[in-house]
């Protein structure tokens, strides 16, 4: 079965787009080079589908990279952002939301006694690291190749995402001494750790805990406590970048899931619902460092903005464990069937899955670090998407990312998209 779809409208806004913002897009991955075309615009999407300006109805696994674990357009999360945006839209000023907000976070998980809400995960990554070096009195950071912790300056190098998929190794306009402050080793790599702790004293060990943006590449057994040791030793505080896992992989995100509490937690999407809100927090002893309870300076105009804490509220209070549950069965079940239908067709196809993320790798073996990932089929994977596009199912366009199932994606669903899955890899076969 071949199948084509009309892109006329798509095309037409491109072409004007391309004229006006780079690349045609305000975020690269949504160009969809890396699979070989252009961008799709969407013109309104509701549950796990999304429609675009042609008309074509997609079955979404992308869901805006993380924050709709709702799916698009929940009536509750609309009704709390309409509720909140009749009272207005933004104050400059505090509001009893943003307490329940932090509340909800801390019960969810412990180690964020406080916390400072910003309007983006690289805001709260940015501010995080300021805290730590602040903190610890040092400036070297050591992150982990292919992990993104969004476009801050020094973080920038070998990183995931976007940069991945562009293949840009790291990005001009990064002066010298950024980058210079942040030391990379390869993930999973527990000597190369110790190696790194032992030649320099870290402010902080930055971490995805299950790191998504090199496709999903969970830490091999032990490796996160690896972390905390090493962190303790070193005397750097750990910080666990939990933009994507947080209130996804279960309600106290990956930290809870494997037991090992950061010393500062990055949050980002799910908090948000859907909406600009992001945030990081940690011990009440070092949040106190933040301005204006410290000198620590951070701050936003938007940030705690009424609308997007009532999406990230009314996110939350539907994320119960029988929520939790049944996104877990969902993942699980589409995991399952990815697998079988390569083995039908003998693609040499990996799937990796935790609840709520998974990633389909077109390598023999699921990688463990970065080098791992790039060494996929890339072309492979491509050709792939491609497909599953032109027959209905929007995977993420890039390798080097996560597919995000959500509540809305029905057991009917999974039937089209495996449907959709099968004859994909016939054509590639
Ligand atoms: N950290 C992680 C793990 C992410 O995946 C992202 C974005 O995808 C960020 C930080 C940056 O968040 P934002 O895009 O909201 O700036």
């Amino acid at each position: 079965m071949s199948v084509s779809i009309t892109d006329a409208k798509s095309a037409e806004l491109y072409a004007r787009a391309v004229q006006r913002l780079p690349g045609g897009v305000n975020s690269p991955v949504r160009a969809m080079r890396a699979i070989g075309r252009d961008p799709i615009f969407v013109d309104r999407a509701e549950g796990a589908e999304l429609v675009d300006v042609d008309g074509n109805r997609y079955i979404d696994y992308v869901c805006s990279w993380g924050p709709l674990v709702h799916g698009h357009a929940h009536p509750e999360i609309l009704a709390a952002i309409i509720d909140a945006a009749h009272r207005g839209t933004t104050f400059g000023a505090p509001t009893a939301g943003e307490i329940d907000l932090a509340e909800e976070v801390g019960r969810r998980m412990p180690a964020v006694e406080m916390l400072r809400m910003t309007s983006s995960g690289t805001e709260a990554a940015m501010s995080a690291i300021r805290l730590a070096r602040a903190a610890t009195g040092r400036t070297t950071l050591l992150k982990f190749a292919g992990a993104y912790h969004g476009h801050v300056d020094g973080l920038l190098a070998r990183a995931g995402s976007g940069l991945a998929t562009a293949g840009i190794p790291t990005s001009p306009g990064v002066p010298p001494s950024a980058a210079h402050e942040t030391i990379i080793v390869d993930w999973n790599d527990g000597e190369a750790v110790a190696r790194a702790c032992a030649e320099h004293e870290f402010a902080a060990i930055l971490a995805e805990p299950y790191p998504a943006n090199m496709g999903l590449v969970p830490p091999v057994e032990g490796f996160l406590q690896l972390l905390r040791n090493q962190a303790d030793d070193n005397g750097a505080l750990l910080v666990f970048d939990e933009v994507i896992t947080g209130f996804r992989v279960g309600p106290g995100g990956a930290q809870e899931r494997d037991g090992v509490q950061p010393d500062l937690t990055v949050m980002g999407k799910v908090i948000g619902g859907g909406l600009p809100a992001a945030a990081f927090g940690g011990a009440r002893s070092l949040m106190e460092h933040i301005a204006p309870a410290g000198d620590v300076y951070q701050a936003g105009t938007l940030s705690g903005n009424p609308l997007a804490v009532a999406a990230g509220m009314a996110t939350l209070r539907m994320l119960d464990e029988p929520a939790y549950l049944r996104l877990g069965a969902t993942t699980e079940a589409l995991a399952g069937g990815l697998r079988d239908a390569a083995a039908v067709v003998g693609v040499p196809v990996s799937v990796v899955s935790v609840p709520g993320l998974l990633t389909v790798f077109f390598s023999e073996t699921p990688p463990r670090d970065y080098p791992a990932a790039q060494a996929c089929d890339l072309d492979g994977y491509a050709a792939w998407c491609r497909a599953l596009l032109a027959r209905g199912v929007y995977p993420p366009p890039s390798q080097f990312e996560a597919w995000f199932p959500s509540l809305a994606h029905t057991s009917e669903h999974l039937d089209r998209t495996l449907d959709a899955v099968h004859a994909a890899f016939a054509e590639l076969a």
